[in-house]
């Protein structure tokens, strides 16, 4: 039997990736002044809460590949029940025709 680990199925994520400034609070910062720390970020909702969790550099790549990932399984998902809509209606009207 196929025993897949679950650490090979490839990520998968649903959100925003988007990029996060903040003040770190340091007063001797370059961050006081001028421009704010920035750092990607994963925006996603959870619980009905709008959440954000920070990113490294290395790690978007790999992100943006799972967002593609969610993305794609959503449009296949929504295609799907689309057919099925499809195949439901055109049922009705089969049995309506066999009707007349
Ligand atoms: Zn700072």
């Amino acid at each position: 039997m196929a025993c897949i680990a679950p650490r090979s199925r490839p990520l998968v994520l649903r959100g925003t990736l988007t990029t996060f400034r903040r003040r770190c609070g340091k007063a001797t910062c370059r961050c006081a002044q001028g421009e704010p720390h920035e750092s990607p970020a994963l925006v996603f909702t959870e619980g009905g809460r709008t959440k954000t969790l920070t990113l490294s550099e290395k790690e978007v790549a790999e992100v943006t590949a799972a967002l593609a990932r969610y993305e794609a399984a959503k449009e296949e998902l929504d295609a799907a029940a689309n057919a099925g809509l499809a195949k439901l209606r055109g049922r009705r009207q089969s049995r309506r025709g066999e009707r007349q």
